[in-house]
């Protein structure tokens, strides 16, 4: 099939197959994709709004063991520069957060070997309570499965645990690509494609909402990439449980992998992900732009290429920071990006609830 025909495939609202989704990746021109993914996306979140939400990413702890040749962030216990903070502190910081208006903390570690799994239902449940203004949208796929061997249960079990303490969203890391070719060579003790599908799909039979990640911009291809989105759209066919699909690109800094690519992936092909995504994601309502990891001129540009979301503002972040990529914005300032690239800004929660249009008129300039 040609490309014009899959394209007016997809713009029918038809599912676009495997092979013809490597062909558009391949060889389509990134103007048609927009054209065709925007479409799309006003179709599916119809108006001129796009969405935020005012969140923050700290981390409990360095400590792993996975050794994931991309990452900077990890140390090894007993590494310097290792930590692992105690619940009070991580309540504490919650607390400053929430004063400052976060109503999202995205948490994650490293995988701990050693923490016991009551520290994080402790988290969990003293968050809920003692925090309530922030929703927890923690640990990835990877730390569930981390605290599964550690307790020695099943990583249904845990999500039951973590549901029963209060948890109720947790962030897609721990994907990368979903393709055991390129796992194999990048995250070699993380565990497969399968192992985080397993997790997604009990938690979104448990009742948990969560996003779909992907880290890409290093050793995989076109058919990687098809692979990663066939999968997330499988798993979202049978739970209906992701609330997003978020890419992002792979940070070199500071990483084993810097020594093979040693530079960032293109503004270009990162449009071409979000649109291609959108396209392939028939299923998923919500594809999110990052100022963040790609920086705020191409965040903004995302938004005429199919996202309809502006991610988080991150008041602190670590992982990218430990790769020596940094960038910082604030609610006014997420709101002035959101407003120049043409839209309304809406501010959301974790799950996509609208808690405020804000009008141009609020905005200091
Ligand atoms: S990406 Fe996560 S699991 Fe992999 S080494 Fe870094 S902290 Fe550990």
């Amino acid at each position: 099939m040609y490309v014009q025909d899959i394209l007016a495939k997809a713009r029918e609202g038809e599912r676009i197959t495997r092979e013809e989704g490597i062909e558009l990746y391949r060889h389509a021109e990134l103007l048609d994709l927009a054209e065709a993914a925007n479409e799309i996306r006003f179709r599916k979140n119809p108006g001129q709004q796009v969405t935020f939400v005012v969140d923050t990413n700290p981390n409990y702890s360095n400590v792993c063991t996975i050794d994931c040749i991309f990452c900077a962030f990890y140390r090894h216990p007993g590494e310097e520069g290792e930590y692992t903070y105690t619940v009070d502190h991580m309540i504490g910081k919650f607390k400053e957060s929430a004063g400052h208006g976060v109503t999202t903390v995205l948490l994650q570690g490293g995988v701990h070997p050693s923490l016991p799994f009551d520290y994080y239902k402790e988290l969990v449940r003293r968050t809920r309570k003692e925090v309530p203004e922030v929703f927890p949208h923690f640990f990835s796929t990877s730390e569930i499965i981390g605290m599964a061997h550690g307790a020695g249960m099943s990583t249904e079990q845990v999500l039951r645990e973590l549901w029963d303490a209060g948890l109720r969203s947790l962030p897609g890391g721990g994907a990368e690509i979903l393709s055991d070719r390129v796992k194999k060579k990048i995250s070699r003790l993380k565990g497969t494609s399968a192992d985080w599908a397993g997790v997604m799909k009990q938690a979104h039979r448990i009742g948990y909402k969560t996003t779909a990640t992907m880290m890409y911009g290093h050793l995989e291809n076109e058919e990687d990439v098809v692979e990663h989105l066939e999968l997330v759209r499988q798993i979202q066919d049978e739970g209906n449980g992701f609330t997003a699909f978020i890419p992002w690109s792979f940070k070199p800094g500071n990483t084993p992998l810097e020594k093979i690519i040693p530079h960032y992936a293109t503004p270009t092909r990162y449009l071409q992900m979000i649109a291609f995504s959108r396209l392939y994601l028939d299923n998923l309502p919500h594809i999110q732009a990052s100022w963040f990891s790609e920086g705020k001129k191409t965040g903004q540009m995302a938004l005429h290429f199919g996202a309809d979301d502006f991610g988080g503002t991150l008041q602190e972040e670590n992982v990218h920071a430990a790769a020596n990529f940094v960038n910082t914005t604030s609610t006014e300032e997420c709101v002035r990006l959101i407003h120049d690239a043409g839209f309304s800004a809406a501010q959301r929660t974790t799950l996509y609830e609208i808690l405020r249009v804000i009008p141009t008129a609020e905005v200091a300039v």
